[in-house]
């Protein structure tokens, strides 16, 4: 089993600690609406790049980009200072591997806090499982980002030391100071970022509904949906894993898919995986005595023109016509254990 790095030369946990202690200077620096937005900007931004790349991209290759703009969504989640993004992924690949079973790094069957946080302490959790993330590890620069993570909240913090400088020597009446924007801006943000993500991994197993038969204790939560940009939608994720869309009712509002169909409006990123509305009706019988049966997720959201090479377009589409009959209902057998994806040709 290959390993890369551990923690990057500090003590696991030490820089986690010490930002933590920072935001007590929110005491001595006061606030300001300027320096809030800042923070809420910062936060909402840092989120976009956990939760649609290193989780969506990343983790589970749910939609395909360029090279240049892996680094670049690689680069904006590393700011919220969550490791690089092959550790990252190599534990999250191994959370839907083995979801609240022995082997699971942050199930809260072993403690709600033990999955919170606690985890994240545990030396056999430091190093990154190259084996789990081989279509990653093959690009130097995220492999490069993966060993010194470090470096880009680094920057990021001192990037918002410079615009709380320059905000406050250019508009003396916004009454804030490099230091001020430095704790709301990118302290106090990261510490949110960090516990609203965390609750995917605690709150999200334990408390909500849950809509699909799953063999872990993931739930829709509402609350950590809110907080995350959709992903407390947790249950409907392990269910579907490789969906670029994890809310999946009319009222399951989720940012980061909205923001990813952005993305593909500029063409920076393409070939969303979504599920088929007839699977996802039928995945949500299984809560009934009379279960459907286990469906494939797949499917682009737009047909795209044959390629030139001349092979058949396998984008699809809900067939026209007559509607098809549901299919007999079964009990459906214990799920298998959700696979990796395959390595991918090209981002
Ligand atoms: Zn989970
Ligand atoms: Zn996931």
């Amino acid at each position: 089993m290959s390993r890369q790095g551990r923690a990057g030369g500090l003590r696991p946990g030490v820089p986690f600690l010490l930002v933590h202690l920072a935001v007590l200077a929110v005491v001595a620096v006061g606030v300001s609406p300027v320096a809030l937005g800042v923070a809420l900007v910062s936060y909402l931004a840092r989120m976009f790049g956990i939760t649609a790349f290193y989780h969506r991209y990343f983790s589970h290759r749910s939609f395909r980009c360029s090279r240049p703009v892996q680094f670049a969504g690689a680069v904006l989640g590393a700011a919220a200072a969550q490791r690089g993004p092959l550790w990252w992924a190599a534990h999250h690949r191994q959370h839907h591997r083995t979801t609240d079973r022995p082997g699971d790094p942050h199930s809260p069957r072993e403690g709600f806090w033990h999955a919170h946080l606690l985890w994240l302490f545990d030396p056999a959790n430091q190093g990154t499982r190259l084996d789990l993330v081989p279509d990653l590890a093959r690009y130097r620069e995220l492999r490069v980002l993966d060993r010194f993570h470090h470096l880009v909240p680094t920057l990021t913090a001192l990037a918002t030391f410079g615009l709380g400088v320059g905000l406050a020597a250019a508009w003396p009446g916004l009454h804030t100071s490099g230091w001020q924007v430095l704790v709301w801006g990118f302290l106090v943000s990261t510490v949110a970022l960090y516990h609203s993500t965390f609750a995917v991994n605690s709150v999200a197993h334990r408390f909500g509904r849950r809509r699909f038969v799953t063999r872990d204790d993931s739930r829709n939560n509402a609350v950590v949906a809110l907080l995350t940009l959709g992903e407390g939608w947790h249950n409907n994720h392990h269910r579907f894993p490789r969906s670029a869309r994890q809310g999946m009712g009319r009222l399951e509002l989720d940012p980061t898919w909205l923001g990813l169909r952005l993305l593909a409006r500029l063409g920076l990123v393409r070939d969303l995986q979504t599920v088929l509305a007839r699977a996802l009706a039928l995945a949500a019988t299984e809560l009934s005595p009379r279960a459907g049966p286990e469906v494939a997720n797949h499917a682009p959201p737009r047909p795209r023109p044959a390629p030139a090479t001349g092979r058949p377009d396998r984008s699809s589409r809900p067939p026209r016509g007559p509607r098809p009959r549901r299919p007999r209902a079964r009990l459906l057998p214990p799920r298998a254990p959700v696979p990796l994806e395959p390595p991918s040709s090209a981002p």
